[in-house]
């Protein structure tokens, strides 16, 4: 039997020959943008598979043609995250913005209907009210508290459900940590799917908060994941990346798509994110550790009204049990309320030292940011209510320094409140 290597094990090995680079232990940066082809012959067989005029042999590799379509680095680098996901195939692009509109546009078209949990991210929450609308797809909001029933009714009502074509699901929400059921999701598509008609409503969801280390969505149903690698995947607040996994048939469509809007990562980032593979799980959980800590902390804290984090919902809640059955771990961000508001929060953000004052997350360094006045100041104010983005809210991404210097540092900044 042979044996079957963890992903964290293949991460700095998988998918490299180093024969066909000099030996080299790392993988290069492939800094090209094109690729010779041995004879004419070649070049047309490559171009007929990349181009989907016919299936790929066996045994055939697609050759590399030009860096837009394909490169080493960013080859090597879709093989080794599909292996967190157990995923078919993935695709780089160059933000997470770009996976995420790129998802978007290729599984909706106009007329069609999108539902999506909300809270969700500032820039796809745009992109939904904005550009999404003015091509004319509809959409409707869901909030954690809202059952199958009621999601069904929402999608009833709408008049539109044989026009029902994604189901969008960001969970953990970013910044209030509400968690959405995935399974639940993929039910709710599956009512609407028909065989006969070759009809498929899609489940996708932003994994950006806990995967790919402490969730799976694949495995609970959904059809494509979806990735900011900017935040922990990058991990090092130096590249802007994002990244979508699904089927071979699903990405085959990604990847075309990705092909023609040109929104590829460069070799250079893909390079930086192979090493930051290397060392992503070991970053993930002294993070993880970290965060356990500074919850702990805040939940015992005077000043602090309430502690958004998975380690804190109560057993016995329903949302316990979902956190049981989609993760693994609780995570490395943290929110809370602050006593007080928009006042007491500067004041607190203002004051801290270690912690930088800074969107983003999911880096080595803890970050802090206001969502009210930051990454949520474009939401309605008074969906912000509803969502529980509050002027007391306060987000904390939590990153590998010494617990007890993170925990000093918010101590000293609370103390000002
Ligand atoms: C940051 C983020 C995005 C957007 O990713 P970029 O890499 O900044 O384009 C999408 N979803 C979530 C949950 C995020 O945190």
């Amino acid at each position: 039997m042979p044996h079957k290597y963890h992903p964290e094990s293949l991460m700095m090995t998988h998918g490299y020959k180093p024969e066909l680079s000099e030996g080299a232990v790392k993988t290069p940066i492939f800094q090209t943008s094109t690729f010779v082809f041995q004879t004419a012959e070649e070049g047309k067989a490559f171009f007929e598979v990349a181009y989907g005029l016919r299936e790929k042999g066996q045994d055939e590799n697609l050759g590399l043609i030009y860096s837009r379509i394909n490169n080493p680095n960013l080859e090597i680098l879709e093989d080794r995250l599909c292996l967190w996901d157990q995923a078919d195939d993935c695709a780089v692009f160059e933000s997470g913005m770009s996976a995420i509109s790129s998802v978007l546009l290729e599984f909706l078209k106009p007329g069609d209907l999108l539902i999506y949990s909300a809270p969700t991210y500032g820039g796809t929450d745009h992109f939904i009210h904005d550009l999404l609308k003015k091509i004319g797809v509809h959409s409707i909001a869901f909030r954690p508290e809202h059952t199958k029933a009621d999601i069904l009714k929402m999608i009833e009502d709408s008049g539109l459900a044989d026009r029902l074509a994604l189901i969008y699901v960001e969970t953990p929400a970013n910044p209030t940590n509400d968690l959405f059921d995935i399974t639940l999701c993929a039910e709710i598509a599956q009512q609407y799917n028909d065989q006969s008609s070759g009809r498929k409503v899609f489940v996708a969801v932003d994994n950006t908060y806990m995967g790919p280390i402490w969730s799976q969505p694949l495995q609970l149903g959904a059809d494509i994941v979806m990735y900011s690698a900017t935040k922990y995947i990058g991990g090092h607040s130096d590249l802007i990346a994002g990244a979508v996994l699904g089927d071979a048939e699903v990405m085959q469509r990604v990847k075309t798509l990705r092909t023609f809007l040109g929104n590829m990562v460069s070799p250079h980032t893909a390079w930086l994110m192979l090493r930051s593979l290397e060392t992503l799980k070991i970053r993930m959980e002294a993070q993880m550790n970290n965060a356990i800590k500074v919850a702990d902390y805040l939940q015992e804290h005077p000043k602090v009204e309430k502690v958004h984090y998975l380690g804190c919902i109560s057993e016995g809640t329903k949302a316990y049990e979902l956190y049981k059955k989609q993760y693994s771990s609780p995570g490395a961000m943290v929110s809370f309320d602050i006593k007080g508001g928009e006042k007491e929060a500067f004041k607190f953000l203002n004051q801290l030292k270690l912690m930088k004052l800074a969107v983003s997350l999911g880096s080595t360094e803890s970050l802090a940011q206001h969502p009210a006045s930051m990454t949520h100041i474009g939401i309605a104010e008074e969906e912000k209510i509803e969502f529980g983005i509050l002027p007391s809210l306060v987000r904390l991404s939590i990153g590998v320094e010494n617990a007890e210097d993170i925990i000093w540092d918010i101590e000293q900044a609370l103390e000002v409140v």
